[in-house]
Protein backbone atom coordinates (compact mmCIF):
# COMPACT_ATOMS: atom_id res chain seq x y z
CA UNK A 1 0.00 0.00 0.00
CA UNK A 2 1.84 3.15 -1.00
CA UNK A 3 1.79 6.18 1.07
CA UNK A 4 -1.37 8.09 -0.62
CA UNK A 5 -3.50 5.24 0.03
CA UNK A 6 -2.39 5.33 3.63
CA UNK A 7 -3.12 9.36 3.86
CA UNK A 8 -6.88 9.27 1.55
CA UNK A 9 -7.65 5.70 3.98
CA UNK A 10 -11.21 4.56 4.51
CA UNK A 11 -12.39 7.73 5.61
CA UNK A 12 -12.14 8.98 2.03
CA UNK A 13 -13.63 6.31 0.58
CA UNK A 14 -17.51 7.05 -1.09
CA UNK A 15 -19.78 5.02 -3.02
CA UNK A 16 -18.03 6.32 -5.87
CA UNK A 17 -14.50 5.11 -4.69
CA UNK A 18 -11.86 7.33 -3.35
CA UNK A 19 -12.19 10.85 -2.88
CA UNK A 20 -9.67 12.76 -5.24
CA UNK A 21 -7.50 15.00 -3.08
CA UNK A 22 -7.30 18.92 -3.36
CA UNK A 23 -4.10 19.15 -5.33
CA UNK A 24 -4.11 17.08 -8.05
CA UNK A 25 -0.86 15.19 -9.85
CA UNK A 26 -0.23 16.67 -13.34
CA UNK A 27 -0.89 14.35 -16.30
CA UNK A 28 2.31 12.42 -16.26
CA UNK A 29 3.09 12.34 -13.07
CA UNK A 30 1.93 9.24 -10.36
CA UNK A 31 -1.60 8.83 -9.44
CA UNK A 32 -2.76 10.03 -6.03
CA UNK A 33 -4.20 6.78 -5.63
CA UNK A 34 -0.83 5.06 -4.89
CA UNK A 35 -1.51 2.71 -8.10
CA UNK A 36 1.86 3.27 -9.68
CA UNK A 37 0.14 4.32 -12.52
CA UNK A 38 0.11 7.72 -14.58
CA UNK A 39 -2.58 10.07 -13.05
CA UNK A 40 -3.74 10.29 -17.01
CA UNK A 41 -3.76 6.42 -16.90
CA UNK A 42 -5.30 5.73 -13.71
CA UNK A 43 -8.00 8.62 -11.57
CA UNK A 44 -7.81 11.02 -14.26
CA UNK A 45 -10.88 10.48 -16.22
CA UNK A 46 -12.91 9.42 -12.67
CA UNK A 47 -11.37 12.89 -10.97
CA UNK A 48 -12.80 14.89 -13.97
CA UNK A 49 -16.20 12.92 -13.69
CA UNK A 50 -15.92 13.31 -9.73
CA UNK A 51 -15.51 17.24 -9.79
CA UNK A 52 -17.66 17.76 -12.68
CA UNK A 53 -20.70 15.94 -10.19
CA UNK A 54 -19.58 17.95 -6.99
CA UNK A 55 -20.11 21.14 -8.80
CA UNK A 56 -23.21 20.46 -9.91
CA UNK A 57 -24.12 19.32 -6.62
CA UNK A 58 -22.44 23.13 -5.19
CA UNK A 59 -24.75 24.75 -8.17
CA UNK A 60 -27.51 22.88 -7.10
CA UNK A 61 -27.41 23.89 -3.46
CA UNK A 62 -26.91 27.44 -4.48
CA UNK A 63 -29.46 27.68 -6.49
CA UNK A 64 -31.88 25.90 -3.63
CA UNK A 65 -34.20 23.87 -4.41
CA UNK A 66 -35.87 22.95 -8.13
CA UNK A 67 -39.16 22.13 -8.61
CA UNK A 68 -40.39 20.18 -11.76
ZN1 LIG B 1 -5.41 6.24 -9.36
Amino acid sequence: MGLFARLFGKENITEDGPVPPEILPQRNDLCWCGSDLKYKKCHLESDQAYLLKQREQAAKKACGPVFG
